[in-house]
């Protein structure tokens, strides 16, 4: 959230009560809920009866509420049942308007205006036209949630590994220029004036990086010019370590033009456990492209995936990323995610760890692991280190 620009207190039968405008949103409280708009009304953080919604462009919502603080433990659940989204919708709305009423301000962005229901029925069918839109936008790293995302590339280039199959639905393409200048302009047009509240540009799908340095260039003129410079905080996008190769040279033309983050799922600094996760080694490949990466002045959001190997693999798996994560020139603007191994028994994963005859690993377990990865990593400036939960993405 940006600045605050101006702000409306009062109470309403003694709870207090304010309006927060800031450049990009607005925030009003009641007590202890909270409800954030964007500035086309569209809610994106909503907090009532002790329980956090999350609601993401694509019109999804995630409640989550902290079960207990120590050990960490979170209630989540998509909400994907119509009438639930509607009630939420029309709670938000009806403690909003009774806020701008009470506290008498008119005019923030005809909000007051379109806090009805027909406001839900246009909020419904502009998940189709995200639909239209975008191909799903399956995973995002959890500091890009409110991002700006276009997808100069969908899919993923190798589209292989046994436990991921967030890109099975789609062939890997690049769009062509012309075809990518129709997107970004699509995408600009749905987000009217809540493109305000994303800074960042997130290039998706899984590997913006594999395209040539000249073809991202392009993809990013493109998006320049259709949002000024100074509206753009930075590009960010996945790698993987074993298609891509660039030079520091390249890198440092990209990092020119904003690229300031790139995240590489890792998995594990174990070749066996790669083998497994049917991911392609030696992981000592992906020390090129960090440190490539970090001399190009480019930070790196590592991706470690906790439980591979399971129990069989547990120390193996530990000891050789531990021994890895050492070898990058991480510091204190990197991150290292840990993300909890998830297993669908129609994954091939599953199908491999029978094989292997692997015992998944519970979540006391991967906790533990967690720990003692993050025990072993001696880096001068530690990296910020955070839990993945891929089941929270939301755009
Ligand atoms: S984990 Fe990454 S590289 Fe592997 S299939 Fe999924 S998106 Fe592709």
């Amino acid at each position: 959230m940006s600045k605050i620009i101006n702000i409306f207190k009062g109470s309403i039968d003694g709870v207090s009560s304010t309006i927060s405008i800031f450049r990009d949103s607005i925030k009003f409280t009641f007590g202890d809920e909270v409800y954030v708009f964007d500035l086309e009304a569209r809610p994106i953080f909503m907090y009532f009866n002790d329980m956090l919604y999350e609601r993401g462009l694509s019109g999804e919502i995630i409640e989550k509420k902290w079960i207990s603080l120590n050990p960490p433990k979170r209630f989540l659940r998509r909400v994907i049942d119509k009438g639930e989204k509607r009630d939420i919708l029309k709670y938000t709305f009806n403690r909003v308007g009774e806020i701008l009423d009470i506290l008498g301000v008119k005019g923030l962005y005809g909000l007051e205006d379109r806090l009805n229901i027909d406001r839900i029925w246009e909020l419904e069918s502009e998940e189709e036209r995200f639909r239209r839109i975008y191909r799903p936008i399956s995973i995002l790293p959890p500091d890009q949630y409110l991002s700006l995302v276009f997808q100069p590339l969908e899919g993923c280039p190798y589209n292989k590994c046994s436990f991921c199959t967030f890109y099975r639905d789609r062939d890997f393409r690049y769009k062509t220029a012309d075809e990518f200048r129709e997107h970004v302009k699509e995408v600009i047009e749905f987000l009217g004036k809540s493109i305000l509240i994303r800074r960042r540009i997130f290039l998706a799908d899984a590997n913006a990086l594999f395209a040539d340095t000249e073809q991202l260039l392009e993809y990013i003129k493109i998006i320049r010019e259709y949002i000024d410079r100074g509206s753009i905080e930075g590009f960010y996008s996945f790698s993987d370590y074993f298609t891509v190769y660039k030079t520091v040279y390249e890198l440092k033309t990209l990092r020119s033009e904003g690229y300031k983050r790139v995240y590489i799922g890792l998995e594990s600094g174990s070749d066996d456990v790669l083998k497994i996760l049917s991911k392609p080694g030696p992981a000592e490949r992906s020390l090129e492209l960090v440190k490539r990466l970090k001399e190009a002045g480019i930070t790196v959001g590592i991706i470690i995936l906790i439980g591979a190997g399971g129990r069989e693999y547990y120390d193996e798996h530990v000891m050789k990323t531990i021994k890895i994560l050492n070898a990058m020139p991480l510091d204190k603007r990197d991150i290292i995610y840990y993300s909890k191994l998830k297993i669908h028994s129609d994954s091939e994963y599953y199908k491999i760890s029978r094989e292997y005859g692997l015992t998944e690993l519970d979540d006391e377990e991967m906790n533990m692991q967690i720990e003692d990865i993050r025990r072993g990593l001696k880096h001068i400036e530690k990296p910020i280190q955070a839990i993945y939960d891929i089941d929270e993405t939301i755009y």
